[in-house]
């Protein structure tokens, strides 16, 4: 990843974590994990992949412990998820929650397996819900107007707004739709965001309040020449939106179906911090109305219970 300046980038736990997880098939065949998949065969049945493409995201897998091999004598090995793997489980309640509100859960032409599942139970009080996100501290839903981030470098901590980075809008749903050209462009939307290093870091850098082209490069030190295609993919998926300013200048702001997405960013970023911590200098993410260190869960909107991985099912 010569493109990618580490350095830079490791600032954010959804960076570090989409060093491993950005890749569309690890992502599909993670999300398969979770709906019960042990076997290559599993495997092979419920993606269309290739056996070498298999063969090569579970061997990455592996080795970076989401996944562990179980060999056993006189049958074929299980690939099952390991405690980081099962960790996932409330990115993919996140990535769940989107697609069935924008994503592949309203467009007709997904395929079938790329379709999220139509029910989330809630074990605890045994219904069907759509789970709200919520700050730990004071209970309110998380918006990304609400929270800002501090960089932590030594004893200085410095804030910068995540809000005045959308102007209401509707989403353009066609736009939204269209697919680019190339390989990807059967990818669902979320599998080109965050199946691509570059196009998650793009977005978590938008929701940090970078707008401009010099603001986003020097945020996510991707170079200019593909920092120019990344842009222009995000808009085509409907993602970013590209807007005039002084003149000839742009800048980009997210649309609706991208700050949706907040959820995703933040428990990327918070699984990224407690697998993969950072090195150096990171920054916290505030929430403003209790002005807490944001830590958010997801929460039965019926019982009001915070979800955990054991209480939670898909039908
Ligand atoms: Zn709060
Ligand atoms: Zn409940």
């Amino acid at each position: 990843m010569q493109e990618f300046d580490s350095q830079n980038a490791d600032t954010s736990g959804a960076s570090r974590a989409l060093h491993v997880l950005g890749d569309a098939w690890v992502l599909r065949i993670l999300r398969s994990s979770f709906r019960g998949s042990r076997r290559f065969s599993d495997f092979m049945r419920s993606l269309e992949v290739s056996r070498a493409v298999l063969t090569d995201r579970l061997n990455r897998l592996c080795k970076d412990e989401l996944l562990h091999k179980i060999e056993q004598p006189g049958a074929h090995p299980e690939y099952r998820l390991t405690e980081r793997g099962l960790d996932l489980w409330s990115v993919y309640i996140a990535m769940w929650k989107w697609e069935t509100h924008w994503g592949t859960g309203v467009d007709t032409s997904a395929q079938m397996h790329d379709k999220p599942r139509s029910l989330l139970i809630h074990t605890g009080c045994g219904h069907a819900i759509d789970p709200i996100y919520q700050c730990a501290q004071c209970a309110a839903e998380i918006s990304p107007f609400d929270t800002y981030v501090c960089e932590t470098t030594d004893d200085t901590v410095s804030e910068r707004p995540i809000r005045q980075m959308l102007k209401s809008e509707e989403p353009s749903r066609k736009r939204y739709r269209k697919s680019s050209s190339g390989d990807r462009s059967t990818l669902p939307t979320l599998q080109k965001v965050y199946g691509d290093r570059w196009n998650a870091s793009l977005m978590a850098s938008a929701f940090r309040g970078h707008k401009t082209f010099s603001e986003l490069s020097n945020a996510t030190g991707i170079w200019p020449s593909a920092l120019t295609d990344r842009l222009e993919e995000l808009q085509s998926i409907g993602m970013l939106r590209a807007q005039s300013y002084a003149g000839s200048r742009q800048e980009y702001r997210l649309t609706r179906a991208a700050v949706a997405t907040f959820p995703i960013t933040l428990e990327l970023i918070r699984w990224g911090d407690q697998w993969l911590p950072p090195q150096g200098p990171h920054f916290q993410i505030m929430h403003r109305p209790c002005m807490h260190v944001l830590h958010a869960h997801w929460h039965c909107p019926l019982c009001k219970d915070a979800l955990q991985r054991q209480t939670v099912r898909f039908k």
